[in-house]
């Protein structure tokens, strides 16, 4: 830890120290999980702990649960390995999505951020061949939540799998991939306070689709290399705390209804994305006129707050982000934007820092004091 109040769960979220002590505990032990000795079968009997933990964590079946190397790894074998030639994306999705299959018919989204379905079904509609279609649960930058049952019955109607990414989701709020009736999900542990590196993709029916990593038998032959014991050791440790932690992960939404809340006393002109809709409880994304995004994230680092301006794989480009474009969110706005991600070791002091050091950006930037009595 590096001392900063940390509020970018949504980039990652630091592990759990129950999480750091299994896996430092599970990878001094070794084993390869394909061995036959008893070294090996506790290695397995780990990777299969996990299985279990992370399948309940989702609503899916243990042996739906594919152990990959990372949110992308799953997405891209969900896009590129399920046999669709056509596939249809919103324009939300993360670049593991859109880059994994960039002939992808993007589906635009509503000034809400919400899936636009009557251009879904006209997509879905435009082509006889079956499609895979891919939507997250919730998007990365403003965590506006995808109504992805309905969107998965109306691509049923139309023959198509449904991908949901629902990396963001995961650990945050309830998923249920059953009652969803998605065909494929992905999570990935460091979003869930789990280690960076594990990722998984979930298949409700095992023939719909072939390995990306090709090698070794591993993961019933869906996905080449030696297990990461211990990563997905941690990976399991992390989903059973976040699902017994979910109620209490609800009620991150006071800390930061009151951070919104107090961001507009100071500046009664900003933008807040995606307010009144169902959005995960732990996301603020805010734009203020004239204060850029890189201003903001710049000063309050200097402050010893981490925050980002949107994913943090688009950190370092100037441009307008995606997401927010696709909202039809002007430019200027869009450019003005910072995502506020709390978590599982946030707390109203960090709040409380955060909206001091907000004050003095927006007061040095805006060339006047500006208080909560304004
Ligand atoms: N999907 C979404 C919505 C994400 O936010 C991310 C990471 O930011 C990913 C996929 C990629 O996951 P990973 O970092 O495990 O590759």
């Amino acid at each position: 830890m590096t001392g900063q109040v940390y509020l970018d769960f949504n980039a990652t979220a630091p592990a759990k120290p129950e999480v750091v002590d299994a896996l430092a505990r599970i990878m001094g032990e070794g084993g390869n999980a394909s061995s036959v000795h008893a070294t090996g079968r506790e290695a397995r009997r780990h990777v299969e702990e996990a299985r279990a933990a992370v399948a309940a964590l989702v609503g899916a079946a243990a042996d739906s649960v594919i152990f990959t190397a990372s949110g992308t790894e799953s997405n891209n074998q969900a896009l590129r390995c399920a046999g669709r030639d056509r596939v249809i994306a919103s324009t939300i999705e993360h670049e593991s999505v859109h880059l994994a299959r960039n002939d992808a018919v993007l589906a635009p989204v509503t000034s809400a951020g919400l899936v636009d379905l009557g251009a879904l079904e006209e997509a879905l509609a435009a082509e006889a061949t079956p499609a895979l279609v891919s939507v997250m649960f919730a998007n990365n930058e403003t965590g506006i939540i995808q109504p992805v049952a309905e969107i998965a019955a109306l691509a049923h109607r139309f023959g198509a799998l449904v991908h949901c990414d629902a990396v963001q989701a995961a650990g945050k709020v309830a998923l249920d991939m059953g009652a969803l009736g998605v065909d494929f999900m992905t999570i990935s542990a460091h979003k869930l306070a789990g280690p960076q590196g594990v990722g998984a993709l979930m298949v409700r029916d095992r023939a719909t689709v072939v390995r990306f990593v090709h090698g070794g038998g591993q993961e019933r032959g869906l996905r080449a290399g030696t297990e990461n014991v211990s990563g997905i050791a941690g990976f399991g440790m992390a989903a059973s705390l976040a699902h017994e932690a979910l109620g209490e992960f609800a009620g991150l939404a006071v800390l930061r209804d009151d951070l919104e809340h107090r961001v507009r006393e100071i500046a009664p002109d900003i933008t807040v994305i995606g307010a009144g809709e169902a959005r995960l409880p732990n996301t603020a994304k805010f734009a203020t006129p004239g204060l850029s995004s890189e201003i903001q994230v710049m000063g309050l680092d200097l402050a010893g707050i981490a925050i980002s301006a949107g994913s943090a794989c688009s950190a370092g480009k100037v441009e307008a982000p995606y997401v927010l474009t696709a909202m039809g969110i002007a430019d200027e706005l869009a450019t003005c934007a910072i995502r506020v991600s709390l978590g599982w070791s946030t707390t109203a002091d960090h709040i409380d820092a955060f909206v001091d050091a907000w004050r003095g950006v927006c007061e040095r930037v805006r060339g006047r004091a500006v208080s909560a009595a304004e």
